[in-house]
This record gives C-alpha cells, structure tokens and sequence, in this order.
C-alpha cells in the first residue's frame, strides 16, 4: 500500500528545502536582506506560483503572492509570517506560517475554488531584528508605518539598510508604495508556532491567540552601604543586594496572583560584587507582560508600591527607570471566533491564549484586525535548533486554516 501523503508531510518536505537557505554550513541562520534570504524568497515565489497565486517582491523585500476572488480586485485577507530566522535557529519560526498559507491557498487552487475576497500570502523577511538595530520592517511597510529614518541605520559591517536593499534588488524609494489601503484589505492573519508549553500541556495541536502581549521593561537600582562582611552587625546593615532579593520575590508573587500577567526578572548584579563585602549596590531587570494593557499597569504601580515599602524597611534607595513600553495588540473577535469554529469543525477544542512573544501582527494592526493560529511545538523550545513541531499537527493547522478561509464571512 502507498501511503499518500498529506498536506502537513508536503509542509514538512517545503520546511526542510528551506531550513537549506542559510549563511552558515550546519546551522540555519538567515537574517533580513542577504543571499540567503533572496534565495529562500524565490523558492517561496515559486511555490506561490505554482499554488495558483500572481507574485511579487515588494520594495522592503516581502514576497506577496495574490489569489483572486469570485472577481478581480476585491478586497484581501492577508496570511503570512517572516522567513528571516535568528542565529542558530530553528526551522519552524516565521517560516512555517508561510508554507502553511501556501498550502492553504493550494487546497482553494485545486479545486479551482473561488472566495468572496482575494487572498495574498507574505512572506515578511524582518521579523527577528537580528541584522539592524530596527525590526518588523516588512510589516511596517504593508501597514504604511515604516520609518524613512530606518533607512539610514546600519549593520554590523557598517552596511545601512538602503544599501542593503538595493543590494537585494528592491528600490527603496518604492517603499511608500507598498503600504496598502485599509479599504483593500479584510485582515491578517498568521500561523506560528507557540514558543510556549500551553498547547502540549493541554494535549491540543492548534490554539487561537487571542492577543499579542503588551510588555512593560523596567531598569531598578537599589542603593545601600557597603561594608566588611566580617565586621558589620547584621542590624546595622543596609544591604542592597538583600533588598534586591526581596524585590524579586515581590515580583514572583505579584504574577502568580494575578491572572492574566508574567513577570520575570532575569538579571541582577550585584556591586561592589565581592564575597567579603556587603552589596552596596545592585542592578536588577523586570519584564512584565500581559494581553491586558490595565492589567500590566496596575501591576506595575503596585510593584512601585512594594519596591519602595521594601527599601524603606532597609534603609536602602531603589530607584525604577522604564525602558520600553508597547500596549497589548488584540486579536478582532469576529476573527478569533470563527478561527475557533474552524478549529472545531475539525474537532479540535478550541483553546484561546496569549503571545507570550512580539510578532508582525503588532506592525499589521495599525493596518486591520488581526488574528493568530499558535501550532504546538515541544517543550515551547523556540530560537534554537531544538525547535520541533509534528507533520500531524502542521497538517492540522493547514486544514484549520483552509477550513477558516471557506467559512470565513466579514462583519457588515
Ligand atoms: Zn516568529
């Protein structure tokens, strides 16, 4: 018996080709605007093409293929995600929302099936931020909010972001061009992978976000006395790396009790930094996340609150310098609800989480509602080779996705 193959092993073979296109030998590393990049934009324009799509490379180096409705020119829901990856990184990011969409828009091709809307898959190629100091490039400039001033900012080889693109074949002066209309365009919508443990501990393949978490960063700096960790009582002691410690538990405790937000600190130095000498001064960072733009505030204020209880206790000052801010991007309703009923049509349960991570649906909503379909992926391992998803759950993914774009009907 031959086994046939299904839509997610076509996805799988189409993932492996492009874990191909990469800088460096023995690991998948492509950042925005190099060959590696413009070779793995030709084969998806070429797989494009042959899914019955009209294609192009956009002046920022997107490549958008078009399959037209019942008629020409209607408006388009968007599906896409970024073919550029980090260092090292794995094959699934950014990449698989691409070949999912492309198999999507296949299935509609060959059973010359027309929609009541066009449909364009892109392909963004600046997603990860890696190459330039700036990111989401290629969203930006599909949402009309690209930065002419980003065209001036340079690589590590001193290589501005112009040069690049001309060096890739796009003409930077067509940037503007590429920026659609609101009245052209229905929505976006992406497939990417989950980053996260939420879908493998509920035993599900797919999940519909229904947000992409605002995040809140923070630099806090404590200062107390240093002295000789032999000679100081203990209560006489102002310790800012004691008060430091108190502070991220504060922390660790505000996040688990209040639903709906995460909070992490992740690094913290402690000055003068020797084993004899009571920590005059200590460095901290804190990172807080949540699909609620209230909720992150709040949490924040009542953070303030504690850190400052904190170090008056210990006679010690702590000072919390913000250093990035961006709100929450809601998914639409109308798009999260028939995402999910496409899920259960195909007997999926369908669960509604957050992002965790920043994707170009945080570019594309300055544009249209958005909406996401997370993929499971194991042990939420993601920037890294380690990243795995399943044929079966790829496949499920596609046919959710399909299944989405036969039913799905725009609000009037
Ligand atoms: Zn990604």
């Amino acid at each position: 018996m031959i086994a046939t193959k299904t839509a997610g092993d076509l996805a799988f073979d189409r993932l492996e080709a492009l874990a191909g296109f990469t800088e460096e030998p023995g690991r998948l590393t492509r950042l925005y605007l190099t060959p590696a990049h413009k070779a793995a934009a030709l084969q998806v324009l070429a797989w494009m093409r042959e899914a019955g799509m009209k294609t192009r490379i956009d002046a920022v180096g997107n490549v958008v293929g078009r399959y037209e409705g019942v008629e020409p020119g209607l408006p388009a829901l968007l599906i896409g995600s970024h073919i550029d990856t980090v260092r090292n990184a794995g094959k699934y990011d950014g990449n698989l929302g691409v070949v999912a969409a492309i198999s999507a828009v296949a299935a509609l091709h060959r059973r010359f099936e027309r929609l009541p809307f066009a449909v364009e898959v892109l392909a963004f190629g600046d997603e990860e931020g890696v190459r330039f100091p700036v990111t989401l490039n290629g969203s930006r400039a599909v949402a009309g909010t690209f930065d002419p001033a980003a065209l001036d900012v340079r690589d590590a080889d001193g290589v501005t972001l112009r040069e690049a693109l001309k060096q890739f074949g796009c003409d930077p002066a067509g940037i503007p061009d590429a920026a659609r209309r609101p009245g052209d365009v229905l929505g976006y919508v992406e497939v990417h992978i989950e980053q996260g443990p939420v879908l493998e501990d509920e035993d599900l393949p797919v999940g519909i976000v229904t947000a992409i978490n605002g995040a809140s960063r923070f630099g806090i700096e404590v200062t107390g006395v240093a002295g000789h960790a032999g000679t100081v009582p203990m209560h006489l002691r102002r310790d800012a790396l004691a008060a430091a410690a108190e502070m991220v538990l504060a922390v660790e405790r505000e996040a688990k009790d209040t639903s709906g937000i995460v909070a992490t600190v992740g690094m913290m130095e402690a000055l003068p930094g020797a084993v004899n000498v009571i920590a005059s001064g200590a460095k901290l960072s804190l990172d807080l996340r949540s699909s609620s733009d209230d909720l992150r505030r709040e949490a924040v204020a009542r953070l303030k609150r504690q850190f400052d209880g904190i170090a008056e206790r210990r006679s010690v000052g702590v000072q919390v310098t913000p250093r990035y801010d961006e709100p929450a991007a809601t998914c639409a309703p109308w798009l999260v609800d028939q995402m999910a009923a496409a899920a259960e049509r195909s007997g999926i349960r369908p669960l509604r989480l957050p992002s965790g991570a920043g994707h170009d649906g945080l570019a594309m909503i300055a544009l249209c509602p958005i909406a996401m379909l997370f993929v499971r992926c194991a042990g939420g391992v993601s920037h890294n080779p380690a990243e795995a998803i399943t044929a079966q759950d790829a496949d499920a993914a596609i046919r959710v996705l399909t299944d989405f774009l036969r039913h799905l009907t725009p609000p009037q």
